[in-house]
């Protein structure tokens, strides 16, 4: 999946610390300004620094609980992230 598609369906990205957990929701517009709409999301974790503990073992994936938020997903239970 392409940076765009997130962009398209209102989603953020979702970036995890494989070494600490630290894990964060981002905007999307600035990466597909630096990276390009293109971009593949799982690519995207290469490219980041953990903010929490400085590892790059990154995973990055689309942040579905915004899809939760808006509704369309609505009758699936997410779990909270911290
Ligand atoms: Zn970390």
């Amino acid at each position: 999946m392409p940076l765009s598609t997130l962009s398209r369906d209102g989603l953020r990205l979702f970036a995890y610390c494989n070494r600490c957990t630290h894990n964060r929701a981002v905007a999307v517009a600035p990466l597909i300004e630096r990276l390009g709409p293109d971009y593949p999301v799982p690519r995207v974790g290469r490219r980041m620094r953990c903010g929490g503990c400085g590892s790059r073992d990154i995973d990055t994936m689309p942040n579905w609980n915004d899809r939760t938020a808006s509704g369309v997903q609505g009758r699936f239970n997410y779990p909270e992230w911290g």
